[in-house]
């Protein structure tokens, strides 16, 4: 690990990214005018892509990150933009696929995030997947690599009253910045759990059990149809495993952690606590799978396992995020065929998860209403997952620089994903009953005369993707 403590001349603008000369000189009167810095609190997703994005405005950013003065107790190194958990950026169907559609506009953005993860993909079927810890350290070599863009490990503990500021701190705000935010803010921070999935080293996996094949056999290459490693279960199998999952030791929540669950990321435990079948429906859904070594009898359920990194060696268990305790969980997921004698490199755990309550707190343009010298950006604006989180910072970096340097900006098109997200989080959504949420459809504005119901949703889906790509595509016009 490198980190750079040095402060490198700051140019007043960047000439990198996709500018051409004529885009650059039409915002130079901007720069020379400009005498303020961007500060952003936080090197993660959001502060990454903020930093990126403002950078490129020929803003003079300073980027404070804590690691790796100041650890969490998710992320392992001190890179900016580490991935805490999963490797994956999810679907990158820009056309069935709402987080595929917020990829494709990230992309049209020059995003940080999305670029970097282009050139770190991994096979993962229709899944963009990346080589963890290579992407983190390209994002931050590209960042130091910007003369125009400091960054300083440090935490900040305060709102400061000064200065132009955002904030991008997520899920793991240090607990002295947090309380910070929350006399200012007088809401109380809400907190829910999301649970980290174990990971498995390759070699101690029964490949006599297990087959290569991704869902349906999708994908373009013979790599992509086989990105996926697993494991059948009979319905007896089944049976035992949900019985001891019902019955294992779990981590209790400490005092005042009663927040509820969020949907999309429900523990393993929890999910069959709901209902025995609820997994053959969810993470170990058998469907779209035939077992090599045993063609003729369906898999009564199917553990699915995704690679971890380019080498190959390490397999996280999708969708089963858990909160059972370590012994527990070694010794149920042993249990399923093809992991009898299964090596852990992780195993799953718990977090907390803090976040504004957005829609009351921020204004159109995700300014702290009470103060609106600081944004907010990231997980921490209500948003939930990394490439949310990173599509909050991109947007954020955008507005910041634009008042930085007096740039009038049109509204960001509630049509694109991107708009759809922001305008969910900043009053879209009921302030009473605000949680984390994920892009996805129902964000979207309807589309007048489609068919409803599951039989018009291919078309709905690319009506609204198609929409929203000439939305983001006008919106972006005024950049260049
Ligand atoms: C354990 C865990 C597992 C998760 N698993 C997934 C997953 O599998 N998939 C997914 O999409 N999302 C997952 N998430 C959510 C994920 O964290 C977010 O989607 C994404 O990383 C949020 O981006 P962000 O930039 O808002 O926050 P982060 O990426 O967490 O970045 C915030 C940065 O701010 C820094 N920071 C905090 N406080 C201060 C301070 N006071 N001063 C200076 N720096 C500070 C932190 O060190 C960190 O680098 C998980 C979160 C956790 C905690």
């Amino acid at each position: 690990m490198r980190f750079q403590e040095t402060v490198p001349p700051v140019a007043p603008s960047c000439p990198a990214f996709t500018v051409t000369t004529v885009a650059l000189e039409r915002r130079l009167p901007y720069v020379a005018a400009m005498t303020q810095e961007l500060h952003i609190v936080g090197g993660g997703m959001a502060g990454s892509e903020a930093a990126w994005q403002a950078a490129h405005m020929g803003v003079n950013v300073v980027l404070h990150e804590m690691r790796p003065k100041v650890e969490t107790f998710a992320h392992q190194t001190g890179n900016l933009g580490e991935m805490v958990c999963s490797n994956s950026f999810r679907s990158d169907d820009d056309e069935q696929n709402a987080v595929g559609l917020l990829h494709w506009e990230m992309r049209q953005a020059n995003g940080l995030i999305m670029t970097t993860a282009d050139e770190h993909r991994l096979p993962a079927g229709g899944a963009l997947a990346v080589d963890r810890d290579p992407f983190a350290e390209t994002v931050t070599a590209k960042l130091k690599a910007l003369p125009n863009v400091r960054v300083s490990y440090e935490e900040i503990t305060a709102l400061p009253d000064e200065g132009h500021w955002i904030f991008a701190t997520g899920p793991l705000t240090s607990p002295t910045l947090g309380e910070a935010i929350q006399k200012e803010t007088g809401a109380e921070a809400l907190a829910f759990f999301d649970a980290i999935a174990p990971i498995v080293y390759a070699e101690s996996i029964d490949m006599s059990q297990a087959w290569m094949q991704s869902r349906y056999d999708k994908g373009e290459t013979e790599e992509e149809r086989t990105a996926y490693l697993n494991c059948p279960m009979t319905k007896e199998q089944y049976e035992a495993f949900i019985d001891a999952l019902l019955a294992a030791d779990k981590t209790e929540f400490h005092e005042g952690e009663t927040a509820g669950y969020f949907d999309g990321c429900l523990p393993i435990e929890v999910m069959a606590e709901r209902g025995r079948e609820t997994l053959r429906h969810g993470p170990m859904k058998p469907v779209g799978l035939t077992n090599p070594h045993n063609p003729d009898e369906k898999a009564y359920a199917v553990v699915q396992l995704r690679r971890d990194n380019a080498l190959g060696t390490l397999f996280n268990i999708v969708g089963f995020q858990t909160k059972m305790k370590y012994g527990a969980q070694t010794d149920v997921f042993r249990m399923i065929p093809g992991l009898e004698n299964a090596s852990f490199a992780r195993l799953g755990g718990i977090h907390r998860n803090t976040f504004l309550n957005s829609p009351t707190l921020l204004d159109a343009q995700m300014r702290l209403k009470s103060r609106p010298n600081i944004r907010f950006a990231g997980q921490i604006t209500g948003v939930e997952g990394y490439v949310e989180s990173a599509a909050m910072g991109l947007l954020a970096g955008r507005l910041a620089a634009a008042e930085l340097t007096d740039q009038p900006l049109s509204e960001v098109p509630q049509d694109s994903a991107m708009g759809a997200l922001i305008h969910h989080i900043t009053g879209g959504a009921e302030a009473k009953t605000f949680q984390p949420m994920n892009v996805n459809f129902g964000l979207f504005r309807p589309v007048d005369g489609l068919k409803g119901g599951r039989r018009g949703r291919k078309d709905r889906y690319k009506a609204y993707t198609d929409r929203a790509k000439s939305a983001w595509t006008d919106w972006l016009k005024q950049f260049s």
